[in-house]
């Protein structure tokens, strides 16, 4: 594959599905991935940046497989502690997990930046693609609810997503600065995989740091995005709501609807193959194919399928 440069933007849990497959595919080493910091926040006086942590988890092979986060074989001793002094353990942070937390935040301190911390994480746990970050700044996702403005894991994990979406904002990012490894390695990108992650909260949040959706649409790459929607229901989490918050409607129309200013192609599931004629009168070319992926001969088998998809609709494109 040489010469072949991949992006995957990806938030959690589906973005680290979809970063897995690119990973044990043929197409491993073309591969970076930029993720997403916009559900960072502080527990514990500890910074915790759970995205970034997943994808590395997740390739690493150190994550909890049932649970999609945190770490396998973990124990909560210092949480439980926590919460016999008092404190809000909401927050399930076991202590395998906390001695990344303690990491990140002492190398914090020391004037690291959120990049590097990453990287050196990712060599712990020896993953080997790359993962790059939109910014090195502080941006957080703050959602307004009937009972006022919350912070994304209060909203996600305190109120387990209950309820009602309101508005959504992005605290931080007028004055965020774009990495300048994630603009390089956007515009020298042959092929962009938007990864099936929330579109408004993960994948919004990377693009709306200033001149990365810019970068996107300047692009020369093909970008194509796997719909995080299968049979019009969200396999896990609030896509649903915030789609609907952000005025969008709940199918592969509102995710287009997202990112309609730089898409060539889509992927949507067998079930909404219903939708494959609208987005292709909207010019996409759309894979149709079974998207859910459990076991990882799943993942792997659907992302070298988009990439060999794309590779081919890219080139009669070029034609
Ligand atoms: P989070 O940061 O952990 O919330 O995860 P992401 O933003 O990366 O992904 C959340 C989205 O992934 C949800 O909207 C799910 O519907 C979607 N998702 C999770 N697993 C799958 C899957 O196997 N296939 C597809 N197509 N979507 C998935
Ligand atoms: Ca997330």
């Amino acid at each position: 594959m040489s010469g072949l440069n991949i992006t995957l933007l990806a938030g959690g849990v589906g973005g680290a599905k979809a970063a897995e497959g690119l990973a044990k595919s043929p197409y491993a080493s073309a591969t970076k991935i930029i993720g997403n910091i916009a559900d960072d926040d502080e527990f514990h006086g500890l910074w915790v940046s759970p995205d970034i942590d997943t994808l590395i988890y997740s390739l690493g092979d150190q994550i909890d497989r049932q649970q999609g986060w945190g770490r396998k074989n973990e124990t909560h001793q210092v949480l439980t502690e926590l919460k016999a002094l008092g404190q809000d353990t909401w927050m399930t942070l076991g202590d395998l997990d906390l001695a990344t937390h303690i990491y990140r935040t002492n190398l914090k301190h020391q004037g690291v930046s959120a990049s590097e911390i990453t990287e050196r994480l990712a060599k712990r746990h020896g993953v080997s693609v790359p993962i790059l970050l939109p910014t090195d700044d502080v941006v957080q996702t703050r959602v307004k609810t009937p009972q006022g403005w919350l912070s994304f894991q209060e909203f996600f994990v305190r109120e387990h997503c209950q309820s009602d979406v309101l508005d959504i904002e992005y605290q931080g990012i007028e004055k965020a600065k774009p990495t300048q490894n994630a603009l390089e390695q956007i515009a020298n990108s042959d092929l962009i995989i938007i990864a099936p992650s929330n579109p408004i909260v993960s994948i919004g949040a990377i693009l709306a740091v200033p001149d990365i959706q810019q970068a996107v649409e300047k692009s020369a790459a093909y970008v194509i995005a796997v719909s995080p929607l299968i049979g019009g229901k969200t396999v896990k989490g609030p896509a649903d709501k915030m789609l609907e918050s952000v005025g969008k409607s709940i199918d592969s129309k509102g995710i287009y609807d997202c990112y309609s200013t730089f898409l060539q192609a889509m992927v949507i599931d067998n079930l909404d193959q219903q939708d494959a004629t609208w987005l292709q009168g909207q010019g996409l070319d759309v894979l149709v194919t079974p998207t859910l992926m459990k076991t990882p001969e799943d993942k792997t088998a659907l992302l070298t399928k988009v990439v060999e998809f794309a590779l081919s609709h890219k080139k009669q494109r070029a034609a």
